[in-house]
């Protein structure tokens, strides 16, 4: 695996690879990978001769600075992750080479979208998700990026972004990889205490309680019971549960049998933020 820290030096490397008619795959990461992140580079390969997976923790889309300092980096095992996969290159800038010396997002209008769930909690989050996302498009100008439902909402606002700017590159959203207890994963799962972390399967076995539900309450009931759920949950606080329609991440307001609904869930375990999300059946 080659691995480059400079975006010129990488531009030119993948310059050859285009010149042979190589289709290029990217899977941007924010590293401590895991097989949720090696699903998505197993799912690129498969659709592209060329790989390139980028591991950049992105300070612009932390609103908080001590998340962004206790984010964990274990980028010698990554590493070591990538070569066993036979990753083609690791894009691995610092946040010079990315921002110089300017480390601010640039504002994005995705029609609202940025303004659901996330959003209203995450200030300025998506603004930096869109500006470093755009950047590394334009570094390696892939044919095809690889993203997990796992941030369902970022997915959905990537494709806006897509769209909206015209950008030549194709979309793909990847499955949740979850534990086997159903927990998904989570880079932020390794900083967890041992209670927490056997806490935490409560949320996606709630989210698959709720979805059950949903199939003959209406969404208010199932928000109420989930949130009713939580209260009995001296370990993990519920920060939001929102059932949406997945185009515009819309609060549900009657259900609608030509949409698709999806419920979304974050919830703190102690310190740690855990996000995740189901598709409804009508
Ligand atoms: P991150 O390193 O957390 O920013 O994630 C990089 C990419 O991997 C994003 O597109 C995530 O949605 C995706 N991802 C993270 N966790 C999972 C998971 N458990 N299953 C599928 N994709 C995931």
């Amino acid at each position: 695996m080659k691995i480059f820290t400079k975006k010129l030096e990488l531009k030119t490397y993948l310059s050859t690879c285009k010149e042979q008619n190589k289709s290029i795959g990217l899977v941007p990461t924010m590293g401590a990978l895991h097989r949720g992140h090696l699903s998505l580079i197993k799912k690129a390969q498969k659709k592209n001769d060329f790989v390139v997976v980028s591991i950049f923790v992105n300070p612009t889309q932390f609103d908080k600075k001590e998340d962004l300092i206790n984010y964990p980096k274990t980028i010698d095992e990554d590493i070591q992750l990538l070569e066993s996969v036979s990753c083609d290159v690791l894009f691995l800038p610092s946040v010079k080479e990315i921002y110089d010396d300017n480390v601010s997002s640039k504002k994005f209008d995705f029609d609202g979208l940025e303004h659901q769930m996330e959003g209203n909690f995450r200030e300025g989050h998506f603004d930096g998700v869109g500006t470093i996302v755009k950047t590394l498009f334009e570094i390696v100008e892939p044919h095809k990026a690889y993203f997990g439902q796992k941030d369902f909402q970022q997915l959905q606002i990537i494709k806006k972004m897509v769209k909206k700017h015209r950008l030549n590159v194709k979309i793909k959203g990847c499955p949740i990889f979850r534990e086997a207890d159903g927990l998904a994963m989570s880079s932020r799962n390794a900083r967890l205490t041992e209670a927490h972390r056997n806490a935490a399967p409560f949320i996606y076995k709630t989210l698959k309680k709720a979805r059950k539900k949903f199939g003959t309450e209406n969404a208010n009931d199932v928000s109420e019971w989930v949130e009713n759920q939580f209260k009995k949950q001296s370990l993990l606080e519920l920060e939001y549960f929102t059932i949406a329609e997945e185009k515009s991440l819309e609060t549900i307001k009657n259900k609608e049998s030509n949409k698709k609904y999806r419920a979304f869930i974050a919830v703190f375990a102690g310190k740690i933020r855990l996000i995740d999300n189901i598709q409804l059946k009508n």
